[in-house]
């Protein structure tokens, strides 16, 4: 991709090529803003969060908020398969279960009525009868969301780059191997100081920097922090009854905050996906890769009480990814008080991936105008997290 060269008008920076600052490049691109996306690896590198074949969708949120966003971040992601001719979304359906005691299946369920969404409500032995490989102890609750699906992770991450570039041919940049060092913001302008020396005066800056972004932005993120996650692909017997079309997504609820599980289809010939939501705090440039039988074990355990014949499966692939946890789970999304053209980018605590797109769109409205169409006030860099979760 070719330089920028004119010194006419500052370009916007994007600082970091995942799913977010691809998303807010390709948004910018679209409004014919000269942009330069800074990208310290590859892109789809797998050391961040945006790596891998494949994201839940789904409207299954019990946080209002989030589910009332989804409409826009399906249109969103439809818009994109348009732009790009390819298609990023598998509908698959969801299916969450937790006790009868846990808040999280009413919850999703009040959401998906008041959004009119098709659901319905399944007992643990209708689940048996169209799911036999999953078990569900007495007592459960489960809601079937049919719309929810999965994103095609890897791709929709390598076709943002690829349409910024093809909309806004020069005046969009991409530099791989640039590691932003440091940012100078005492300025009018933002500047982004690179660990070769180099200085890029900014328009505006929006910072996408993932589990990076504690190091670059340390005042607005103190209260974050980084987790290690594991995730397996197995191969059960039978793969072809565990494909889209025959069985869905899968959310479930437990009883404390790391009984918390969720797997998908097999999209390929790697298998099913399962991990645990949920990870101890890691240093993103420290953190262990290699996944051990500790990691496995609880996976396991989840694995041997609701889905038996995936427990001894083979395991085709295992790896780490970064959440960026915030304490409520919210996202962190806004111009920061101390400067206000710098925009940090932090759709973060494991459930960012589906909003990429739309999350762009709003970051292309806030360089613009200083303003976007939804009321994103809880998102607030600025704000002090509770404690709460959103997530699910
Ligand atoms: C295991 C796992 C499962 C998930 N499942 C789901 C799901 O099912 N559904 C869903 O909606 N969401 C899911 N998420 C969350 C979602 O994937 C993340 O919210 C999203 O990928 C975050 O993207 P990002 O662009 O902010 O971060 P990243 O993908 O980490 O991108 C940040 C980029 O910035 C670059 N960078 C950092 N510092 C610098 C620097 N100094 N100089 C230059 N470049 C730099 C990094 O190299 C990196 O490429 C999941 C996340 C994980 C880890």
């Amino acid at each position: 991709m070719s330089r920028i060269r004119t010194a006419a008008k500052r370009p916007i920076v994007v600082l970091g090529a995942g799913i977010m600052g691809a998303s807010a490049a390709c948004a910018l691109a679209a409004r014919g803003l000269p942009v330069i996306l800074l990208e310290r690896h590859r892109v789809g590198h797998d050391l961040g969060s945006s790596h891998g074949e494949s994201r839940i969708i789904r409207y299954s949120y019990s946080d209002p908020f989030y589910a009332s966003l989804m409409p826009d971040a399906f249109r969103a992601w439809t818009k994109l398969e348009a732009d790009t001719g390819s298609t990023l979304f598998v509908r698959t359906g969801a299916l969450s279960f937790g006790p009868a005691d846990s808040q999280f299946v009413p919850r999703v369920l009040g959401n998906l009525r008041h959004l009119d969404v098709p659901c319905r409500n399944l007992s643990p032995s209708e689940v048996r009868k169209i799911y036999p490989a999953l078990t569900l102890p007495n007592g459960y609750v489960s809601v079937f969301e049919p719309t929810a699906g999965v994103l095609l992770a890897a791709k929709a991450l390598r076709l943002l780059v690829e349409l910024a570039s093809r909309i806004a041919g020069s005046q969009f940049e991409l530099r791989e191997g640039f590691e932003v060092a440091s940012l100078d913001l005492d300025g009018a302008n933002p500047v982004v100081i690179g660990a070769n020396q180099e200085r890029i005066e900014a328009e505006k800056l929006v910072v996408a920097a993932g589990p990076w972004v504690k190091s670059l932005l340390t005042r607005e993120t103190r209260s974050m922090e980084v987790t290690r996650q594991c995730i397996f692909h197995l191969k059960p017997p039978n793969l072809d009854d565990f494909r889209p079309g025959r069985w869905p997504v899968m959310i479930s609820d437990g009883q404390d905050e790391l009984d918390l599980f969720y797997s998908l289809p097999a999209l390929s010939d790697l298998g099913v996906k399962v991990a645990r939501h949920g990870g101890p705090a890691c240093d993103p440039d420290r953190v262990e890769r290699k996944i051990s039988e500790s990691d496995w074990a609880p996976v396991k355990s989840f694995l041997d009480q609701f889905l038996p014949s995936w427990a001894d499966a083979e395991r085709t692939d295992a790896r780490t990814c970064l959440y960026t946890m915030t304490r409520d789970e919210e996202f962190r999304v806004g111009a920061i008080d101390r400067h206000p053209r710098v925009i940090l980018m932090s759709p973060c605590s494991g459930h960012g991936f589906k909003f990429g797109p739309l999350i762009g769109r709003i970051i292309a409205d806030l360089c613009e105008t200083g303003m976007c169409d939804y009321d994103i006030a809880r998102w607030s860099p600025n704000r002090v997290s509770a404690s709460k979760r959103v997530s699910l």
